[in-house]
């Protein structure tokens, strides 16, 4: 293999493992994002089952509230029907009192439904709260794991970068301006090998002349999607 060749390999196997570092990396905000957006609506769903949940509370202490004043309506309905004279308003009397104990079992009926009701809607919100409690605490170290990814990636890339300066400095100035060009595009292989024919980078067949330059170890282009080319095939394979 000629020198070129070897040359701008080990270069871009450097370059491709930074683009790789850099991919990871770019992923890392993203997730953090993710893990408070879940976590934001663990919250809502935890209030919301709150909100629920004072709701019937408040609806439950109406009925009380209506329960005590028919109650005492009662007590006023019989207090006054003990002055009463005549039979006939002393009967109306009694219908009301009868009007207003069905009225207080009506209210009472509602108010047994109101308690199952809140019963589960405690159940409700004490399952949220522990899903959100939990929550709380795993994605500390979720967000902190992440974090540390982010750090070791940056070190990495530091890394690579700064011994990317050597293996570059071998790489002829015409060779890497193309290169460059190519890895530019941030995507494929920028110097790509050629197996049986096929393109590694587009992976369509080379006409018969490319093929036969690339062989020569020229300094050759993909017929279609126009990246350096090399191969380790002679003519004979
Ligand atoms: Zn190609």
């Amino acid at each position: 293999m000629k020198q070129w060749i070897t040359d701008l390999l080990a270069l871009q196997e450097v370059d491709l493992r930074i683009r790789g570092l850099k991919t990871r990396l770019s992923l890392v905000p993203e997730e953090i994002a993710k893990i408070d957006r879940e976590f934001e609506n663990e919250k809502t769903k935890v209030s919301q089952a709150k909100e629920a949940m004072l709701a019937i509370e408040l609806e439950i202490k109406k009925k009380e509230s209506e329960i005590k004043e028919q109650n005492e309506l009662t007590k006023k309905y019989q207090t006054q029907s003990a002055m009463i004279k005549k039979n006939e308003e002393y009967r109306a009397m009694m219908n009301e009192i009868e009007g207003v104990k069905k009225k207080i079992g009506e209210i009472e009926t509602e108010e047994l439904v109101l308690m199952e009701k809140i019963e589960a809607a405690r159940n409700v919100f004490r399952s949220e709260e522990k899903i959100y409690k939990d929550r709380e605490k795993a994605i500390v170290d979720e967000k902190n794991e992440l974090k540390e990814l982010e750090g070791k990636l940056k070190a990495e890339i530091e890394k690579q970068k700064s011994s990317r300066a050597e293996v570059a400095a071998k790489v002829t100035p015409d060779v890497m301006s193309v290169y460059t060009r190519m890895l530019g595009k941030n995507k494929g292989t920028p110097f790509a090998e050629v197996h049986q024919g096929i393109c590694g980078n587009c992976h369509l067949k080379l006409t018969p002349q490319t093929i036969n330059s690339v062989r020569k170890e020229m300094q050759v282009y993909c017929d279609n999607c126009g990246h350096l080319v090399y191969t380790t095939e002679t003519g004979s394979d």
